[in-house]
């Protein structure tokens, strides 16, 4: 895509996360220096291809436990990055055609598509809104704004791949705590989070070429990770590598290892 056909408002010039995210999926929806900084990513960790895809299926696998098993309807999904089928409304659809999503994301590229996140079950709702996690009073009143979801009703609050981009001046736990004191109880978190613990050189290398562009990053250990479910009841099996985490599939050998994927992934309720 060449910046004209995106329109006004992007900035270009320089790499941006969900852009180089989208790349990584094999997506349409990014630009040459999206592409150059990816590569050189992809260069320091060549399973990066595969992570962005156990990223993609943790998703979707999360959304699908909280809709079966503890019967959430509704999502407010932050960092939902460039549009991919499934998007999580539809995979929550897919079991609840009444589920309601709202999607949030601080890039205008992800609101230039997301007619594609309001193609919505009659019965259900979306909406999307630009927003920064690191305004969390802003980004509730735009939800409460929105009117999509029953704050009297279970949310859960998904937070994938996002919380590695809010460093720890931005305070994130602060951050994660004001979101969920909003929710109800019976509402959930699910999140996974970038972990250098499994391959530290690999993903130093990766966070200093992430920072390096111009997009900081903090990739954290499975403790500091784990610290953003503090209070909440984690459900099987708790915080551990993101493609472990209920696999859909029993191992057939051609398993990625933990260092190729390197993101931590959990899922609690809030009491
Ligand atoms: N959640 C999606 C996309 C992850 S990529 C998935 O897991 O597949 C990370 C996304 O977070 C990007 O779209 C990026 O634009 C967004 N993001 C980064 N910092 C943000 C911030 N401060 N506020 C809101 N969104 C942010």
């Amino acid at each position: 895509m060449t910046a004209r056909q995106a329109g006004r408002d992007l900035d270009t010039s320089r790499p941006h996360s969900a852009r180089m995210y989208d790349y990584f999926l094999g997506g349409k929806d990014h630009f040459e220096v999206d592409t150059d900084a990816a590569l050189v990513a992809a260069d320091a960790h060549p399973g990066i291809f595969v992570t962005a895809r156990e990223n993609r299926a943790f998703m979707h696998r999360a959304t699908r436990v909280l809709a079966q098993e503890h019967g959430i309807r509704q999502w407010l999904d932050i960092g939902t990055g460039i549009p991919t089928e499934p998007n999580l409304h539809q995979v929550a659809q897919s079991v609840a055609p009444d589920a309601r999503v709202v999607y949030a994301d601080n890039d205008p590229l992800v609101l230039k598509y997301a007619e594609r996140l309001m193609r919505s079950t009659t019965q259900g709702r979306t909406a999307y809104i630009e927003a920064d996690v690191t305004d969390p009073d802003a980004l509730m009143s735009a939800v409460d704004a929105s009117q999509v979801l029953d704050f009297d009703q279970p949310i859960a609050l998904s937070l994938n791949a996002l919380m590695h981009f809010i460093t720890d001046p931005h305070d994130p736990y602060a951050i994660v705590r004001r979101l969920l004191d909003s929710l109800p109880a019976g509402s959930a978190l699910a999140m996974n989070h970038c972990t250098p613990d499994f391959d530290p050189v690999t993903w130093n290398k990766v966070a200093e070429i992430y920072t390096g562009s111009g997009t900081p990053v903090q990739f954290r250990s499975h403790s500091d990770v784990r610290r953003f479910f503090d209070g909440l009841d984690l459900i099987d099996p708790g915080v551990c590598c993101c493609h472990r985490w209920r696999p859909a599939a029993p191992a057939d050998g051609t398993e990625p290892t933990d260092a190729q994927i390197g993101l931590l992934a959990g899922v609690a309720i809030k009491r």
